[in-house]
């Protein structure tokens, strides 16, 4: 796992930077599902392309779903430092490549990041910011249904899959927001409601009306008061 947390990208500070919105959750919960319907409903969303060494799908598309790479690119995209977050999940190596990410997120673009729980804490260690949410099923039973009905796993990765699930929800405790998953529509708008919310959390509004021109006398500065005094 990528331990180089010194690395915080340098945002210009004059700037209002977009946040990473981190969206962890078990295997099957559905939250490749939430982040497209995230991305073809609301345009000012980018998302992060992760890298991975499992096999690749039926279905899915080099460079759309995954950068699907040998064991060897990957351990030498890690020797050069070009994760933000790596970590091995079921036996297989994810990582989110910085550059695209840094790019985005400069731009005042909020990106989706789905990744898993190890992934979630790297990122809101460089990033404090980042809004991690916990994408919950209704039931464990519900979940093992899923991860059935999807058909693309063999016994033995479903196995793991099961079994990872619940040390995954074990996790959820250190995550900014619990979101369940019991109809899409629902999840969704849920998601977004966080994130439309912090961009009005008092901090990322200042600096962000503050260069779109907006101007109230007696808000120039977010110092706190010291004592109840200064107040009245
Ligand atoms: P899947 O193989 O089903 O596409 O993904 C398996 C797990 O890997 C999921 O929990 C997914 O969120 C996680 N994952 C996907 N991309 C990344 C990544 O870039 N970094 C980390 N840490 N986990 C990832």
């Amino acid at each position: 796992m990528s331990n180089d947390f010194a690395n915080k990208s340098k945002m210009s500070s004059d700037l209002f930077p977009g946040v990473p919105v981190v969206i962890s959750g078990p295997s099957g919960v559905g939250k490749t599902t939430v982040k497209e319907q995230l991305l073809a409903r609301y345009q000012d969303l980018g998302a992060s392309i992760s890298a991975t060494t499992r096999p690749q799908r039926q279905g899915e598309v080099n460079g759309q779903d995954y950068y699907f790479y040998s064991t060897e690119q990957f351990k030498a995209d890690i020797e050069k430092d070009l994760f933000l977050e790596w970590a091995l999940v079921h036996g297989n190596y994810y990582g989110t490549p910085k550059g695209p990410i840094e790019e985005r997120l400069e731009k005042g673009i909020d990106v989706l990041l789905i990744i898993d729980i190890q992934g979630g804490i790297q990122v809101k260690n460089i990033f404090p910011e980042a809004l991690l949410i916990f994408l919950l099923p209704p039931s464990m039973g519900e979940l093992q249904q899923r991860i059935s009905d999807r058909g693309t796993e063999t016994i033995e990765t479903l196995r793991s899959r099961f079994a990872n699930a619940e040390h995954e929800i074990s996790y959820a405790r250190y995550y900014d927001f619990w979101v369940i998953n019991r109809s899409l529509d629902e999840a969704v708008s849920q998601v977004r409601s966080i994130i439309v919310g912090d961009r009005c959390r008092v901090g990322r509004a200042h600096s962000r009306f503050k260069q779109l021109g907006y101007d109230w006398p007696g808000l120039e500065s977010l110092e706190e008061p010291k004592s109840e005094k200064e107040i009245t």
